[in-house]
């Protein structure tokens, strides 16, 4: 009990998911602000359908559906890959395209199947972060990254698309990148600071 009481006073936020990587690089974050964070598993929070058409509407929906269950400030994302010669697809469909037990060999193939032979190989991987705050108006913050789809897929780090993603200035895809350098330049990584600089300015 001792432990929890100390921990009263630190302000204790909630990320509307389950994924353990994500979890890990916001916790990180907001313990230096002193704020503690739980996590949809922590709380037994259900995961709400993603029915919005965009990556802003789903992330609000995520954590809006969280505040309303407990009464803190909540967030969620929503992130995906933009591809402009398939009119932004898979964009919010990103992770279903990917099929059900997912399999992300088969998704980036899709995308290039897609494409055919398109000249235009440009892409973005979008971020949006939503928090939520009972009674008050949702915020949203947005980060991107530009670059280029390439065949066949390089490297083995990161997960979903990274291995086909090659940011705009850069020889080496995401999957051939240290997560760091990743973070430093990605679309959640970006949307990240942003909602750090608002949510905690002076
Ligand atoms: P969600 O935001 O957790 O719903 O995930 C969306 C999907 O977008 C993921 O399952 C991945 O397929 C894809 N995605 C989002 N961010 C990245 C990334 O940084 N690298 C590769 N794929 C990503």
């Amino acid at each position: 009990m001792g432990g929890q009481e100390s921990e009263m006073s630190q302000e204790t936020w909630v990320l509307a998911s389950h994924n353990a990587g994500k979890i890990k690089e916001l916790k990180d974050l907001l313990e230096r602000r002193d704020v503690s964070l739980l996590s949809a598993s922590d709380l037994s929070l259900p995961e709400p359908d993603e029915t919005e058409p965009t990556f802003e509407g789903n992330a609000a929906l995520k954590a809006e559906a969280a505040a309303k269950a407990v009464e803190k400030v909540c967030l969620a994302d929503d992130s995906g890959l933009s591809v402009d010669a398939l009119d932004g697809a898979p964009g919010i469909y990103s992770a279903r395209w990917a099929g059900e037990p997912r399999d992300f060999q088969r998704a980036m193939q899709r995308v290039h199947d897609a494409l055919g032979a398109s000249r235009d190989r440009t892409a973005r991987f979008v971020c949006v972060i939503a928090v939520a705050k009972p009674g008050s108006k949702t915020r949203l913050y947005r980060g991107e990254v530009e670059g280029e789809i390439v065949w066949p897929p390089r490297g083995e780090a990161g997960f979903g698309y990274d291995p086909i993603f090659q940011p705009k200035g850069y020889d080496r895809t995401f999957a051939q990148m240290s997560m760091e350098e990743k973070r430093a330049l990605s679309h959640r990584g970006r949307a990240l600071a942003l909602m750090m600089e608002a949510e905690f300015k002076a």
